[in-house]
C-alpha cells in the first residue's frame, strides 16, 4: 500500500473540528471567567475593548475594565508647594465621565468599571488579582530605541502579574 494513502489524523483536521471534538479545547477556551482591560481613554482603546470583547464572549467571561489616573503630586509634588485637591478631584471627574461614555459604547456593566488613582501597573495588578481576573488586556505600541528601554506600561503590566496578560497591538 503506498505510503500516501495511509489515514493520517493531521493537526490541520483537528483543528477544523468543533471545538467541544477537540481533545482539551474546552478546557482551554473556558479559561477565563473574568477579564480585565486597562484602557488610557485614547482612540487607542477601540481596538484594545474590541479585543478584549472578543475574548470575553468567546469565554463568557465578566468584562471589567479600568483606567488609572495618576496623582498630579506625583508629577509635581516636591517641586510645587500648592494644594492640588480640587483640581484632582476635577481631573477624576471628567475620567470618570469619559469611562462612563467608553463603557457604555462597549457594553460595559456599570459595577465593572473602575477609575483609579495612582500609578497604572500598579493598580491594574492590584484589580486584576481583587476581581480574580484570569486576563489583563492592554494596547501596546511598537517601541524601538530609547523609549523600549524606557519601558511602556504593557511591560509593567507584564512584568508581576500572577495572570495571563495580553498586548494587543495599536498605534
Ligand atoms: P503606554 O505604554 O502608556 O503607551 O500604554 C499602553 C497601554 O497601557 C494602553 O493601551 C492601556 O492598555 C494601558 N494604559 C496606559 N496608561 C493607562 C492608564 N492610565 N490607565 C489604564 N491603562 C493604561
Amino acid at each position: 500500500r503506498d505510503l500516501h494513502s495511509f489515514p493520517t489524523r493531521r493537526s490541520s483536521d483537528l483543528a477544523k473540528r468543533p471545538n467541544h471534538q477537540r481533545p482539551g479545547v474546552e478546557k482551554v477556551m473556558s479559561n477565563y471567567n473574568k477579564i480585565l482591560m486597562a484602557v488610557d481613554l485614547s482612540e487607542d482603546s477601540d481596538t484594545v475593548a474590541e479585543r478584549a470583547l472578543a475574548i470575553a464572549h468567546n469565554n463568557d467571561a465578566e468584562l471589567h475594565v479600568i483606567h488609572v489616573i495618576e496623582p498630579l503630586s506625583f508629577a509635581y509634588g516636591g517641586d510645587i508647594p500648592m494644594d492640588f485637591s480640587g483640581i484632582q478631584d476635577e481631573i477624576h471627574q471628567q475620567a470618570e465621565q469619559q469611562l462612563a461614555k467608553f463603557a457604555l459604547k462597549h457594553g460595559v456593566d456599570e459595577a465593572h468599571r473602575h477609575v483609579v488613582l495612582g500609578r497604572p501597573e500598579v493598580e491594574i495588578h492590584s484589580l486584576a488579582e481583587e476581581t480574580g481576573a484570569g486576563l489583563i488586556v492592554v494596547g501596546s505600541h511598537g517601541r524601538y530605541g530609547l523609549a523600549l528601554i524606557m519601558g511602556s506600561t504593557a511591560n509593567g503590566v507584564l512584568h508581576g502579574a500572577n495572570c495571563d496578560v495580553l498586548a494587543v497591538r495599536v498605534g
